[in-house]
């Protein structure tokens, strides 16, 4: 049939060309805005190394929507076999300390030897202000720009829990996706270290000469966490005091037990603002990853850490559906009523609610 005469039989039973073309146009858009790609086809694209696909996938993976939860699973489970060949570097530092400009230079250093290095972060100050240590497009602009580096922003979430969960998942496509490194930053105030410590092979602990740990908000536990400890802005006039403070953290951390890892962490000098000291601590990464590998702690770690993440999901999943289920939150406010008015204790309230029947 001619053109002419198809669109003649659409006028008379009363569809215009133009509407129609407008119809199948709308869809196609409507179906590019849904995002819909299937999961085989977002594995296939993601071990390409394609980036949007990455991208992508991790969108799915941090959707609340729990019409997304099976696809993201199955993405998951599809780069699973794929993963786990990356160095995985945790970052923390109390804000200023310069992470975003360590984490360029450094990213840089590794570009520059032909790796591609992904960047995610973890902000526990995301669950609260929805706010994010990455969310700001200015960080870390030169690096973004490269074609072998990924960097994505905190995900949001309700708990650190739920955001850290996310970012473990992420690791996995970021490895299937053949990155060698991944940096997980995190802004050092407390409980976020601990997070990161559990998804990461080595950490690296980010400060200042000149100010005490307390100001700088330090806890003791983190500075037993970091495998290296690099006193950043290392330059000008600073440069003085940076190289006494090395001296007197490196005696400090021959104090500490010896660790599981039988690794010494080392205390280092660095001025990411100028790039120095960078390749040193790249080198100190490679010396843990050599040391560890040949004692078999390396292993071993990442074993604990997957053990570490079955019974973190599982309790959080636990809490999630208990805390949501209708009957619960009915009769939890019950109970909050009999405690405030005295009729009852937390604990009896607690084991009331915990063998009601869902
Ligand atoms: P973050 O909050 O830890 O990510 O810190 P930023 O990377 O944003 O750095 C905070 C400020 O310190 C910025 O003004 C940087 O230019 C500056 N800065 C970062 N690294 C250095 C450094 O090595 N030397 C000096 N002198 N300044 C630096």
């Amino acid at each position: 049939m001619s053109k002419e005469k198809k669109s003649a039989l659409k006028e008379k039973k009363g569809v215009s060309v133009s509407e129609t073309t407008d119809k199948s146009s709308i869809k196609s858009i409507k179906e590019k805005r849904s995002n819909k790609i299937a999961p085989s086809q977002l594995i296939a694209s993601i071990l390409n190394g394609n980036i949007t696909a990455l991208g992508k996938a991790i969108t799915l993976i941090e959707s609340k929507n729990r019409k997304h939860l099976k696809d993201a699973n199955n993405v998951i489970m599809g780069c699973l076999p794929y993963a786990n060949n990356s160095i995985r570097i945790g970052i923390t530092g109390v804000p200023g300390v310069g992470k975003s400009t360590f984490i360029e230079a450094f990213g840089k250093h590794l570009t520059a030897q032909g790796k591609r290095v992904a960047v995610l972060a973890i902000d526990p100050t995301s669950t609260i202000s929805k706010g994010s240590i990455l969310g700001d497009k200015t960080r870390m602009e030169s690096l973004a720009k490269d074609d072998n580096v990924f960097i994505r922003p905190s995900a949001s979430g309700d708990s650190l829990g739920g955001v850290a969960r996310k970012t473990r998942e992420s690791i996995i496509l970021c490895e299937a996706a053949g990155f060698d490194v991944i940096i997980i930053e995190t802004v050092g105030v407390g409980q976020s270290e601990i997070t990161v410590h559990s998804m990461v092979d080595f950490f690296l602990l980010l400060k200042l000469a000149g100010a005490g740990d307390e100001l700088q908000g330090i806890k003791r536990g983190i500075i037993e966490m970091a495998d290296a400890i690099a006193i950043n802005k290392a330059d000008g006039g600073n440069l003085k005091s940076a190289k006494l403070a090395k001296e007197e953290f490196s005696m400090a951390l021959h104090l500490y037990p010896e660790r599981p890892s039988h690794w010494q962490p080392k205390v280092t000098l660095c001025s990411a603002i100028n790039s120095e000291g960078i390749d040193e601590i790249w080198k100190l990464v490679l010396d843990y990853m050599e040391a560890t590998t040949k004692n078999g702690y390396f292993e071993v770690k990442r074993n604990k850490q997957s053990e570490y993440w079955l019974i973190q999901t599982i309790e959080e999943q636990l809490k999630f559906d208990f805390f949501n289920a209708p009957k619960i939150k009915k009769e939890l406010e019950k109970q909050m009523k009999l405690i405030e008015n005295k009729k009852t204790t937390p604990f009896a309230a607690a084991d009331y609610l915990l063998n009601l029947k869902l």
